[in-house]
């Protein structure tokens, strides 16, 4: 078995999941008292957020490359970036150290890819929603087309992502305007929705949406297992 490298804290909220999801995939496939091995290296998202917010993301590469280092450092095979939203730095992590990163954006493509579908609605921060980095790995390196929620749907999403989520906050009020949101994207031609922010699943289920939901934090747990066991 690998050792796997996360990258996480951002937010914790979600990293959390990760580290349940991968050590029941690891119990699935090799029973008894078997868990995964893997180093976490846990960020202060206070440290990265602010960064985000005014554009510093070369910055903000720098603090995961030196978090990236670290893992790389302490014996970790391949590395785990726990956020969407950061991976519009992985190029720099990717130059910086020598063991591959599991991107979130091909592993979510092959999951939505193997179901069929080639249409998808995406939510996440308004960094993933509205910038190249995401959805143009989708649509020219997988051929899936992405729409995205209008002006006000973005904002409301990217709202209880950083106001809510993040802090832990999980409301029926918000679960029901993501539903919603979900309803406009389908009305608007999508096939699926990825859920392409990794607290989002704390929020929305399958049995909330008439559609077919992707899980970002999910999909890359479970990529990351099917990587440290191949
Ligand atoms: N975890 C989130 C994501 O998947 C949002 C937090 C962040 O901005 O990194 O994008």
């Amino acid at each position: 078995m690998k050792t796997i490298g996360l990258i996480g804290g951002m937010s914790w909220e979600s990293t959390q999941i990760y580290y349940r999801l991968i050590n029941e995939a690891v119990r699935e496939k090799l029973g008894g008292l078997h868990s995964a091995r893997l180093l976490l290296n846990s960020i202060d998202f206070a440290d990265i957020e602010p960064l985000q917010r005014s554009g510093q993301w070369q910055r903000a590469g720098e603090l995961l490359v030196d978090a990236a280092e670290a893992l790389v450092a302490g014996g970790a095979d391949f590395l785990v970036l726990c956020t969407n939203t950061m991976h519009k730095v992985a190029p720099a992590i990717e130059a910086a150290v020598p063991v591959p990163l599991l991107h979130i954006a091909d592993a979510t493509a092959a999951a939505i890819k193997q179901a069929g579908i080639r249409r998808v609605g995406l939510l996440g921060t308004a960094f993933t929603m509205e910038q190249d980095f995401y959805r143009k790995r989708l649509l020219e390196q997988h051929g899936i087309a992405v729409d995205i929620p209008g002006e006000i749907d973005r904002a409301l999403v990217h709202r209880v992502i950083f106001e809510e989520l993040c802090r832990g906050t999980v409301t029926e009020v918000s679960r029901r305007e993501f539903g919603g949101i979900v309803s406009r994207l389908q009305r608007a031609g999508a096939e699926a929705v990825v859920l392409g922010c990794t607290e989002i699943g704390l929020l929305l289920r399958p049995e909330n949406v008439p559609i077919p939901l992707f899980d970002t934090a999910e999909i890359h747990a479970r990529a990351a297992v099917n990587l440290a066991l191949k």
